[in-house]
């Protein structure tokens, strides 16, 4: 018996398969299982879950994924929609075993509806899938991720605040929800509260216009650790930042734990005062650092043997050579791949990479340019493009030189020979060391790294 209902249940088992795969068993069990597909409206996929809760968090949280890999299995889905089914009546298990199609829910219901501010936390939830231990750790992060660990094992502050910086999906957020979870763990009682500071902000004026602030102070006065991310959004809003300033050294204060991340250190906060930026840096700040072609390997190892996958070393080298911006588009390059295989049936290879990701790979090729980076260089140490391909040794123009050659391996996909040409004809080996040797300073001369992550950030802007 053929229908277009037992297709669209066909195709279901196979996203769900591939949900599975991606997400976990764990994460599986506990909020997509209970995920039914009802029907296909148009262009729109529309499903069922039971409770308003779980529809909220399965949007916030598996939105995205399940609409591409619906797309994926069925080129006509453009959108899905998650309606609350209504309560199974008794008895209805075995009326639905005769009738395999769930009864469509009204239409009403498919829009995703907001929630209402009244019932929501004053934190956002942790995402099960950011933890210690599903997080990588290789040199750009090592420092991160000890001071994380350390906050979330010491019942007063080790250093307040723990203040976490570096480029969009490098892993702050992950990092933050894993001192979430571990805190969790090991002392349940203490209260954690992660939130964005876009959230934050919102609570705020809704305090205001409320004229509740007195209890909006008691509310995160009452938390024992607070964890701020993006707190670069605050910049700008003066009574937020105000309001921000004295939150935080209410807790400061009474010995709790306070967590912030941004995209960038504390002195480059440019739009809150002096006094909370400086007051920003008076605890650790620790910077997680652009990729390295070994942790983007180690990343996409991990994450092959979590998918349950078997993926060429040749294809994973590919990948980290190749998309070398963050890890989230690592990742999600790695699931395209992953998922291209296992509904064409063919084996992941260089070739069939090269032909999911052409978009993504265009994308990185466009970048930049060997000129761009070398004039972004120049600018910034204020030398001579000349410098670039002269054979002056001095380290003032040679070092530069060095980073120069170093960002054109990183950002663009140039082989080192056609590096070293366009730096006045060096050799290759020339180009090697110079790369051998920044990463290696990278390490041990800070403000050497920071120059280098600000011209990435400059030239990736
Ligand atoms: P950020 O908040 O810095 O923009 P995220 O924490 O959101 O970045 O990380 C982006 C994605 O990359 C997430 O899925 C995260 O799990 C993953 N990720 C980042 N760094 C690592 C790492 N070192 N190991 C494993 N996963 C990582
Ligand atoms: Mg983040």
């Amino acid at each position: 018996m053929i229908s277009p209902s037992s297709d669209l249940q066909a195709q279901w088992a196979q996203v769900r398969a591939m949900l599975r795969a991606e997400f976990g068993d764990t994460a599986f069990g506990t909020w997509l299982k209970p995920l039914e597909v009802a029907r296909l409206d148009g262009d729109r996929v529309v499903m069922t879950v039971p409770t308003q809760f779980m529809r909220d968090w399965i949007v916030a949280h598996y939105g995205d994924r399940i609409r591409s890999m619906w797309a994926g299995v069925n080129p006509a889905v453009r959108s899905i929609a998650l309606s609350v089914r209504p309560p199974e009546p008794r008895g209805a298990a075995a009326a639905a075993a005769v009738d395999p199609v769930p009864v469509p829910p009204p239409v009403a219901g498919c829009e995703p509806a907001e929630v209402a501010p009244e019932f929501e936390e004053m934190g956002a939830r942790l995402d099960p899938r950011f933890t210690f231990d599903s997080f990588v750790v290789g040199k750009p992060n090592e420092f991160a991720v000890a001071a994380a660990e350390k906050v979330a094992a010491s019942l007063s502050p080790p250093f307040n605040p723990l203040f976490l910086y570096g480029g969009v999906g490098l892993g702050k957020t992950h990092l933050m929800h894993a001192i979430g979870w571990r805190i969790r763990e090991v002392t349940p009682q203490r209260r954690v509260v992660y939130l964005s500071a876009e959230k934050f902000m919102y609570q705020f004026v809704r305090a205001l216009r409320r004229k509740d602030t007195m209890s909006f102070k008691e509310l995160f006065r009452s938390v024992d650790v607070l964890m701020v991310d993006d707190v670069q959004f605050i910049s700008g809003k003066e009574s937020t930042q105000e309001e921000f300033f004295h939150t935080f050294n209410a807790l400061v204060d009474r010995g709790r734990q306070i967590v912030i991340s941004a995209d960038r250190s504390p002195a480059d906060l440019s739009g809150l005062e002096e006094r909370i930026r400086s007051r920003l840096g008076w605890g650790l700040v620790a910077d997680i650092h652009p990729t390295t072609y070994e942790l983007r390997l180690g990343i996409l190892q991990t994450k092959a043997e979590k998918l349950g996958v078997e993926v060429p070393v040749r294809v994973m080298e590919f990948l980290a050579a190749r998309i070398t911006s963050n890890v989230r588009e690592l990742e999600g390059a790695l699931n395209r791949i992953v998922h291209h295989a296992s509904f064409s049936g063919r084996p992941i290879s260089i070739d069939t990479a090269r032909e999911v990701l052409k978009d993504l790979l265009r994308a990185h090729d466009r970048r930049v340019t060997i000129e761009e980076i070398q004039r972004a260089v120049v600018e910034h140490y204020g030398i001579r493009m000349a410098d670039m391909s002269s054979s002056r040794r001095a380290r003032a123009v040679a070092r530069p030189r060095q980073v120069a050659m170093y960002l054109a391996k990183q950002l663009t996909t140039r082989s080192l020979p056609e590096i070293g040409k366009r730096f006045g004809n060096r050799d290759h080996t020339t180009v090697m060391h110079a790369i051998r040797q920044i990463e290696r300073l990278c390490e041990e001369d800070r403000s050497l790294a920071e120059d280098v992550a600000a011209l990435r950030r400059r030239l990736q802007a």
